[in-house]
């Protein structure tokens, strides 16, 4: 096998795709069935040259590929998989590194280390805190929530790490009514319970109100945690940090916030207020895939007690090298033991856009969002719900005397955009009713960008409604 011209042959048909789609449809031209159709065959006897391989994946592949990467997908935060970060995460899967520890792999623990304290001051979040690099923010989310669980319960003399859950003291989980649902998952996970928990009314925005927040903290006696949220995934809400934090501390609890995307806001001046108190917190999840643009799988877990973390999240068995004192091993801040280099991609986005490059991109981003809500909440019959303080915008179609026509117009708004492939919108039901998610999160997407959305949405809207 000529390894330098089957790199190339990826390389260059990953440029194709980029090139050549990168204004294009924002559909894939086959569905699911025409997917499976096209890659079902039985389990092949014998095996095919590396180069055939390739070209017969790239056959059946590309008809089924959604350009998630393009400039114009609003359906959901997904990032852009800047070339920056596909170039590094090419790298980090032909060098092959099983970035568990130090002493095996010295350059990736390396690149997580720095990448990580990068980090930590690109959303000023206390530098001591450790950065455990995960596949994104569903793990970076129970990463957080396990250190938690045995540092509330080890507080109490309880071992969970070696004792587990039974006979432990109850643990209360204070959380927002509007959390994200892959938070409630983590604690399904951890034996918590998604449904074992006290769920605080939220605003119109998806925050939680604090008075409620304060009462609840206050009928609390024993281990508690508490998981509030900087960005909620339809408003880009910010809950209230300055008072939720003191209130949470005053009942002892430890506080998690989920931030997978909203803790970026740090990052622009004009932003930052937002997230005002939330670095008082004991833990936050983030991501790398959306507005850091790295690929999948990437996101960070931050806890400002280094050894909590570390305890909860240790794997040792004595074939094992053993960390010297004071070394950092990248598989001692996340569940998993064999795992890719992370670092290599998280080092390269940061070193290649800076901070500068950062805030800009992010502000690009938060910019885009509020023209479209602007541009089409001028039109009569559009209605944008919430405050446009990040990314974030849901809109909603008809009139509010007849809420009925105006879920199945919604839904037609949407499915209209979709056939059509100019943009990619999602939907969702939002306080009982039916809305288009529209979240800007891809570093091509600015301005321009925005206002040829704007002209599909209104374009759909009137072709809804005119019938
Ligand atoms: C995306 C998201 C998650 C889950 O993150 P993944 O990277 O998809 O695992 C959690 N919380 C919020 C607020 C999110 O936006």
């Amino acid at each position: 096998m000529d390894i330098g011209s089957l790199f190339t042959q990826a390389a260059r048909h990953a440029a194709k795709f980029r090139e050549a789609r990168s204004n294009g449809m924002q559909r894939a031209e086959n569905d699911y069935a025409a997917e499976i159709a096209l890659f079902s065959a039985d389990l092949p006897k014998s095996g095919l040259p590396a180069e055939q391989v390739l070209e017969e994946l790239v056959t059946k592949a590309s008809p089924g590929l959604q350009l998630m990467v393009g400039p114009r997908f609003f359906a959901w935060v997904v990032g852009g998989s800047h070339p920056m970060g596909v170039a590094a995460d090419f790298l980090t899967s032909a060098w092959g590194q099983n970035a568990g520890n130090h002493v095996a792999a010295p350059a990736a623990a390396a690149a997580e280390l720095v990448a990580g304290q990068w980090l930590l001051e690109l959303l000023d979040l206390p530098r001591e805190a450790s950065v455990g690099f995960v596949t994104g923010a569903t793990m970076a989310n129970f990463t957080c929530l396990a250190a938690a669980r045995s540092a509330v319960l080890r507080a109490r003399g309880w071992d969970a790490d070696a004792m587990g859950l039974f006979s432990a003291p109850p643990i209360s989980v204070v959380i927002g009514d509007d959390a994200h649902a892959t938070v409630f998952s983590a604690l399904q996970f951890l034996g918590l319970g998604h449904d074992r928990v006290v769920r605080i009314p939220t605003d119109r925005q998806g925050r939680i109100v604090p008075e409620a927040f304060e009462n609840a903290c206050a009928g609390i006696h024993g281990p508690a945690i508490a998981i509030l949220q900087a960005g909620q995934i339809n408003t880009g809400g910010f809950d209230n940090f300055r008072r939720l934090i003191p209130a949470a501390r005053r009942c002892g609890a430890w506080v998690h916030v989920d931030g997978a995307f909203g803790l970026w806001a740090n990052t622009v001046e004009a932003r930052r207020h937002l997230r005002a108190g939330v670095e008082e917190a004991d833990s936050w999840a983030s991501d790398g895939h959306k507005w850091l643009q790295t690929p999948y799988d990437c996101g960070y877990a931050i806890v400002r007690d280094a050894d909590s973390h570390h305890r909860a999240m240790t794997i040792a068995a004595s074939y094992l090298p053993m960390a010297e004192q004071g070394e950092r091993d990248p598989s001692h801040y996340v569940p998993e033991l064999s795992r890719r280099a992370r670092g290599f991609a998280t080092w390269a986005m940061i070193r290649h856009l800076g901070r500068d490059g950062i805030s800009a991109m992010i502000d690009r981003n938060c910019r885009a969002a509020a023209l479209v809500a602007d541009r089409v909440s001028a039109v009569p019959g559009i209605a944008v719900l919430n405050d446009v303080v990040l990314n974030q915008a849901i809109v909603r179609f008809g009139s509010d005397s007849e809420p009925e026509e105006a879920d199945r117009m919604t839904d037609s708004v949407i499915a209209l955009l979709r056939e059509r492939g100019e943009i990619f919108v999602g939907g969702a039901v939002w306080r009982g009713r039916k809305v288009m998610r529209f979240s800007v999160s891809n570093f091509q997407t600015d301005e321009k960008q925005a206002s040829w959305a704007a002209d599909a949405i209104i374009r759909a809207f009137h072709d809804v409604e005119g019938g």
